[in-house]
């Protein structure tokens, strides 16, 4: 038997590239300095924190996708 009506795939929302991130603002706190950071390509935000100088941001949030 074939079926006619199969569901739908779940849609994986996949960045279509790289992100590359700018730092719209930075704010120091006690655990580190929180970046406002949006993509350059694609206008997608983000808050990151950077612990340190040494160790690379860490994202805070999902990454949210200008509304097209
Ligand atoms: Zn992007």
């Amino acid at each position: 038997m074939t079926a006619l009506h199969t569901a739908p795939l779940p849609r994986i929302a996949l960045d279509a590239h790289e992100h590359g991130w700018d730092v719209e603002s930075r704010h120091p706190t006690s655990e580190g300095t929180i970046l406002y950071v949006v993509c350059a390509g694609c206008g997608a935000r983000r808050i990151d924190l950077s612990p340190s100088a040494q160790l690379p941001p860490i994202a805070m949030t999902v990454t949210v996708q200008p509304r097209t």
